[in-house]
């Protein structure tokens, strides 16, 4: 699938209007003003495309967890049948790279702009040579903004993206440069897999079609397990995608949770913590950020459904490491 080719059917679908998100939740998302070239574009002939197929996993695992806590150090990488899940300060936005014991790599979002040649320099230090799948859970700039300058740097063997269109120029870059690359793309919708290697898939749990209005409820979220150990990667899913992941059914436990739109108020409902119940939650924010992140209930909230809470603004980068078995986290700035 083309990606601009993509966004000009979507962009031109009698069935799917042009619409702006509703809200601008971060900085340096353009709203408003003149529509950017994307969205100018003629209609095509070719119209919706069909999602990726899917791909059913063979089998659940029973969910365990332990966990140990020390300072940085040695034993973060993967290989030798461990698993390592970087989460990466980026300031205020996401980025998270997974390390798979294949050797396979997968970054889901990039943070903002601003962060990218730090995010560059970190996958560097990882000897992230190629980045197998790319996952741009919603086209906001603190999680695409840094993907632009990450597609120039790395190859990249996959993209899979919500397909939620986003009149912006990153947006429009970012699609523009997955087709010069000749990078493959797909949508990431509830039920498809995405192959990590022997053995070992990442699921989608999120979205369904039809796309909500809501920018955020649309992110692509995904979840990873690996023997007994998992993790719930949840975008800046609100409380309306949490719901709709909980009315489907879908196996939401996970040892380790990246906490949902940064700690915001309107994620992380109780009910959804009560079924993911992790034994470590992970908040991906800038220090002093405008928006109030994370808010005061939600780590209530958290403090109710799980053992430890770490955050990029304090913590610094946290790895997690495990062998399928147990995990260990290690924290930047070494807290306890
Ligand atoms: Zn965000």
């Amino acid at each position: 699938m083309r990606a601009t080719a993509f966004v000009k059917g979507i962009l031109t679908s009698p069935g799917q209007p042009r619409r702006r998100c509703h809200r601008n939740p971060h900085p340096g998302t353009r709203q408003g003003g003149a529509p950017t070239r994307a969205a100018r574009l003629p209609r095509t002939a070719t119209g919706m495309p069909m999602a990726a197929a899917l791909v059913a996993l063979a089998a659940m695992t029973l969910w365990a967890a332990m966990m140990g806590a020390d300072a940085a150090g040695a034993g973060t990488g993967s290989g030798a049948g461990r698993l390592a899940v970087h989460f990466i300060d980026v300031g205020q936005g996401d980025s998270i790279l997974i390390l798979a014991p294949s050797g396979k790599t997968m970054l889901i979002d990039g943070g903002p702009a601003d962060a990218s040649e730090r995010l560059i320099a970190y996958l560097k230090e990882q000897e992230v040579a190629k980045i197998d799948v790319l996952v741009a859970t919603h086209p906001h700039a603190d999680h695409i903004g840094g993907l632009v300058e990450v597609l120039r740097a790395f190859p990249v063997g996959l993209v899979v993206d919500s397909g939620k269109v986003h009149t912006t120029a990153t947006y429009e870059r970012f699609l523009t440069l997955i087709d010069q690359k000749n990078i493959r793309f797909r949508l990431g919708r509830a039920g498809d897999s995405i192959d990590l290697g022997p053995g070992f898939a990442a699921r989608i749990l999120h979205p369904t079609e039809p796309l909500p209005e809501n920018m955020n409820d649309c992110s692509v979220v995904v979840r990873l397990e690996y023997g007994k150990v998992s993790f719930l990667f949840t975008g800046d899913a609100e409380r309306d995608a949490e719901n709709a992941m909980l009315k489907s059914g879908a196996d939401l436990r996970a040892a380790v949770l990246k906490v949902a739109h940064h700690g915001s108020r309107t994620s992380s409902s109780p009910w959804f913590l009560k079924a993911a119940k992790p034994a470590v939650a992970v908040i991906l924010v800038g220090a002093g950020n405008s928006y109030g992140h994370p808010h005061r209930i939600t780590l209530l909230n958290l403090a109710d459904y799980t053992d430890r809470v770490y955050r990029t603004d304090v913590d610094g980068d946290v790895v997690v490491t495990t062998d399928g078995t147990t995990f260990r986290v290690d924290t930047a700035r070494g807290g306890p």
